[in-house]
């Protein structure tokens, strides 16, 4: 347990130490981006950080114009670091960077710094130039700087505060160099080459997943949904009508519940063919839809040719505004129907109404009470609404409160 905790605040550092030193990186930030900004990041922090000590180790040995040279550099080194600080690093601030170890080494080459051993810092660069520019500029960085540095040597041999190196020391000194810039730049390539490939990976992982919520979410729609009409289905409304009158009963809210079936629909399947009587079906379901105006007012298909309607928050003015509007709005599809007696296709609904700080009810009864209310909305000569409140306390239990017919 404890381990556990430790660890975890490891990893928790080494997170935090990541993005102080990749800080500026975007997920959007290009390949060139991502190698070069936690390097420069770390470069410039030591470079700063050695170059002050060196100035301040050199200045308080005497040696005031190296030291103040080395103040100097840690000083830019600083300035970029700032500059830069949450952006991705731009091009001129790693050659800006890298120009300044350039010379600061070739300084030191020449000149042999403070204990005349200056030139081993050389061995720093290769890296550095390779991961700041790629390995094929690195590699002419690199090898330019060790040129110079026995040009100038040679060049300005005798003269005060420069080396001289003599051919043996030159060459294992080049030697030496020359390896490890050809080792860098291989494992430049690898690295590289790695990196381009784990990006692809990471591509092609983004759009699998990015693909699979998409097929998910389609499941999730499908599963919802029904395949004939594109409203909600029966089991979608077996869900949401339990969690609703638990909310309805929570919140008090006034709720109601429509039960709308369409009148003689076997026999105009049996006139005209099921697949006209699907679009029927389509119809009526779009028509219902079309009536309601808020998201929480849901249609869902019941079974068959009968369709529910949840109407939650409501008041009986509104359920009764919007269950006519359904009632004259399929009327008027004109959808002629020769055996039904209003001449066109029509339905008939039936409506539980209930209000929670009256009554409370199970979610059977608030559906057996709707259904109970359409189907004596059919015995009464279809094309019509009966109302019903869910009062189930007194001896008219199933009280009737208003019919709403066609016509
Ligand atoms: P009522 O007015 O009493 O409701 O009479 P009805 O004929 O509408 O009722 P009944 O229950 O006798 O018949 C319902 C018909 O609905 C039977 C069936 O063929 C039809 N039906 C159910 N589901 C579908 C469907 O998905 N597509 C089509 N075309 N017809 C369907
Ligand atoms: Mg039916
Ligand atoms: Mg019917």
């Amino acid at each position: 347990m404890q381990s556990n905790q430790q660890s975890d605040r490891i990893s928790d550092r080494m997170e935090k130490l990541l993005l102080f030193f990749s800080n500026g990186i975007t997920p959007e930030s290009s390949l060139d981006e991502f190698r070069r900004t936690p390097l420069f990041n770390i470069l410039i922090l030591l470079g700063f950080t050695f170059f002050l000590i060196f100035g301040v180790v050199t200045i308080s040995s005497g040696n005031t114009l190296f030291g103040i040279g080395e103040i100097g550099v840690a000083t830019t080194l600083f300035a970029t670091f700032i500059l830069t600080r949450n952006k991705p690093v731009p091009r001129w601030a790693s050659s800006t960077v890298l120009l300044v170890f350039y010379f600061a080494f070739l300084f030191l080459g020449v000149t042999g710094g403070p204990d005349g051993n200056g030139y081993l810092w050389m061995y720093t660069f290769p890296a550095a130039a390779m991961f700041l520019t790629g390995p094929k500029i690195g590699t002419i960085w690199s090898l330019s700087l060790v040129a110079f540095l026995f040009g100038i040597t040679s060049a300005l041999q005798g003269a005060t505060h420069v080396i001289s190196y003599d051919n043996s020391h030159f060459l294992r000194i080049a030697g030496s160099y020359t390896l490890v810039v050809l080792f860098t730049a291989a494992t430049d390539v690898v690295l590289i080459y790695s990196f381009v490939k784990i990006r692809e990976i990471q591509v092609r992982l983004e759009t699998t997943i990015a693909e699979l919520n998409e097929s998910r979410e389609e499941l999730q729609q499908q599963a919802i949904h029904d395949g004939l009409t594109g409203v909600f289905n029966r089991r979608f409304f077996n869900q949401t009508i339990t969690t609703w009158t638990i909310q309805a009963q929570r919140h008090h809210s006034h709720t109601a519940l429509l039960m709308i079936d369409v009148d003689n629909f076997k026999k105009y399947n049996d006139r005209f063919g099921h697949l006209k009587g699907d679009m029927v079906l389509k119809t009526v379901a779009e028509t219902i839809q079309g009536v309601l105006r808020r998201e929480s007012d849901m249609v869902f298909r019941f079974g068959g040719e009968e369709f529910t309607v949840l109407l939650t928050k409501t008041t009986d003015e509104t359920t009764r505004k919007i269950t006519e509007s359904i009632l004259h709005s399929i009327r008027r599809c004109n959808i002629p129907h020769p055996d039904s007696a209003t001449g066109t296709v029509s339905v008939s609904i039936g409506v539980a109404e209930w209000d929670p700080t009256v009554e409370s009810i199970f979610t059977e009864d608030f559906i057996e009470i709707a259904d109970s209310a359409m189907y004596d909305a059919k015995m009464a000569g279809r094309a019509r609404i009966i109302y019903r409140s869910c009062d189930l306390t007194g001896d008219d239990h199933r009280k009737t409160t208003a019919i709403v017919s066609i016509d």
